[in-house]
């Protein structure tokens, strides 16, 4: 077990590849807190996990929700006696070229990638440097944290400035032994991306297997999807990594997809 006795809050963890990190983490000995909008589905996670012989709880979290954000995080503390890993996972697609992309979803998107982290991050950081025992933070980017594609200028815009985010708090966060990393996954088959495939089938006029084959997978090295599980090994890693040596990097886990 990696994670034995750690405590992770996870956002957007009740759907994708946040629930497959909650399902490994707490196989892996963690106590997981699940974090997502709506409280129903995010207790639905939690009670698979405890079903399944794991340790787990669940919170509502909009993670543009400064307030929520900070209860969340104090919650989990209270509940589970501290925090040892935070993953910003919780984020949505909006497929638009830029000329008709409204200011309103623009905003939207920004605001759950990029606000989202920065408030997830900042609770969890002063809760790590209040405990004194050091800490993980993992940000969900994607190969759209290096790569462009079209129809995504807000996703890959808030991709890209995670990186950022990432760099700094691993500058701050040392001294606090507090780790900070991205992983950037390929496509996953999760419902974020079921919902793609017609969508972009539709704005470039081809088929959804084109799609999937002549978009999604045309650059891996092999034609093959990342998994969940793919993402969550990952995530493990990452999280059960011992020292300061492995911060402000990111990891791209895409069939090769990029290569750094
Ligand atoms: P998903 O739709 O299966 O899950 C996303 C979860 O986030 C849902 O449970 C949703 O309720 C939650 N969420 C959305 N807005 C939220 C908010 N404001 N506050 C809290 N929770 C919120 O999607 P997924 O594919 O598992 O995506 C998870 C993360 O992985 C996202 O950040 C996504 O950008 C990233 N990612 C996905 C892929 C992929 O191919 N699926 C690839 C690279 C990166």
């Amino acid at each position: 077990m990696l994670l034995k006795d750690k405590v992770a809050l996870i956002t957007g963890s009740a759907s994708g590849i946040g629930k497959e990190i909650a399902q490994e983490y707490a196989r892996q000995g963690a106590k997981v807190v699940i974090a997502d909008l709506a409280l129903d589905a995010a207790r639905a996670a939690a009670d698979d996990i405890t079903k399944a012989g794991g340790t787990a709880m669940a919170v509502a979290m909009n993670v543009t929700d400064e307030a929520q954000v900070n209860k969340g995080v104090e919650d989990a503390v209270n509940a589970f006696g501290g925090l040892d890993v935070l993953i910003s996972n919780a984020g949505i697609q909006i497929i638009s070229p830029v000329v008709d992309l409204s200011l309103d979803n623009w905003r939207k998107m920004l605001a759950i990638h990029l606000d989202g982290a920065f408030l997830t991050t900042r609770a969890a950081m002063k809760a790590m440097v209040k405990q004194g025992r050091g800490g993980s933070i993992i940000y969900m980017g994607s190969v759209h944290s290096h790569e462009a594609s079209p129809l995504k200028a807000p996703y890959v815009t808030a991709k890209h400035g995670l990186l950022g985010l990432a760099k700094v708090v691993a500058k701050e966060g040392a001294k606090d032994k507090i780790r900070s990393n991205v992983i950037c996954p390929g496509f996953v088959r999760t419902p974020l991306v079921e919902k793609q495939i017609p969508e972009q089938a539709k704005e470039f006029g081809i088929s959804e297997d084109d799609v999937v084959k002549k978009i999604m997978l045309k650059d891996t090295v092999d034609g093959e999807f990342t998994t969940t599980q793919d993402v969550a090994q990952t995530a493990v890693f990452l999280a059960a990594f011992p020292t300061n040596a492995l911060t402000g990097q990111s990891v791209v886990v895409s069939h090769g997809w990029y290569m750094q």
